[in-house]
């Protein structure tokens, strides 16, 4: 399997990423795709993927909750960081209203930007969309849908935003541990995704799937999410594992 978002570099695994990246390849997990989180993170999110070129491959983006009002700045550093070095996609990147609503105009602007990198560089684009679907639909459509492919990452969005999604062509559906709660009301339409359009993910160290639910996640974890899936979709677990992978694989050309 292919864990298509983990951020394997915060200082949570400080201690033991070895440890962690041994536990993914014995749960099948043999290759963890990481987004950037902001200029900071950027050596730390390179030296990863030095470490474990053949598990950890980088993407290269500021996340939303990250754009500042020096944003341009920031912008022309993570420009940079793309020249020097092979990058599977721009990630992770998008807009989120959740924490502050009061840039969606800095943040709208930094996600075009980083769209139109997508298209110059031809990657998929990892998106962040958290309480900010139809601010993120007006950007994908003014920057040019049909150009663009990417994920939805960690979708948790309505009916119709799901639809919505699904409508964007080249874009598949990030499915994370939170399938496996209780209270998660967008199990009740996610199946109207076809399997041919989910990847899976864990967003590590967050959203850590039931029975591990609280605990800092990792992508060994995501064998649980991956089971869920095929209890949701009435498949088995062999089907859910062979498709996601194969998603995964054309999306980031890994
Ligand atoms: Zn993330």
């Amino acid at each position: 399997m292919i864990d298509t978002h983990a951020h394997l570099f915060e200082e949570v695994y400080d201690e033991d990423i070895a440890d962690v990246i041994a536990r993914a390849t014995e749960a099948g997990v043999s290759k963890i795709c990481v987004p950037n989180l902001d200029v900071t993170s950027i050596p730390r999110l390179n030296a990863l993927c030095d470490r474990f070129p053949d598990v950890c491959f980088p993407m290269m983006g500021i996340h939303p909750s990250n754009v500042a009002s020096d944003f341009k700045k920031d912008l022309e550093e993570i420009h940079t960081a793309l020249e020097q070095r092979k990058y599977i996609a721009i990630g992770e990147v998008g807009i989120d209203l959740y924490w502050d609503k009061r840039n969606l105009k800095v943040q709208t602007e930094a996600f075009e930007t980083q769209l139109l990198w997508s298209i110059e560089y031809n990657l998929p684009v990892s998106i962040h969309a958290r309480e900010a679907f139809p601010q993120v639909f007006e950007s994908l459509y003014k920057v040019g849908v049909d150009k663009l492919r990417g994920v939805f990452h960690c979708f948790t969005g309505t009916c119709d935003e799901l639809g919505e999604a699904l409508r964007c062509e080249h874009f598949l559906i990030g499915i994370d541990g939170p399938i496996t709660y209780k209270k998660a009301d967008f199990l009740d339409y996610l199946t109207l995704a076809p399997l041919e359009r989910l990847i899976l993910e864990t967003d590590a160290p967050y959203l850590s799937p039931v029975p591990v639910r609280g605990m800092r996640n990792e992508p060994a974890y995501m064998l649980h999410t991956a089971q869920k899936l095929a209890e949701i979709y009435h498949c088995s677990l062999d089907e859910v594992m062979k498709t996601t992978t194969k998603n995964a694989e054309n999306l980031f050309n890994i």
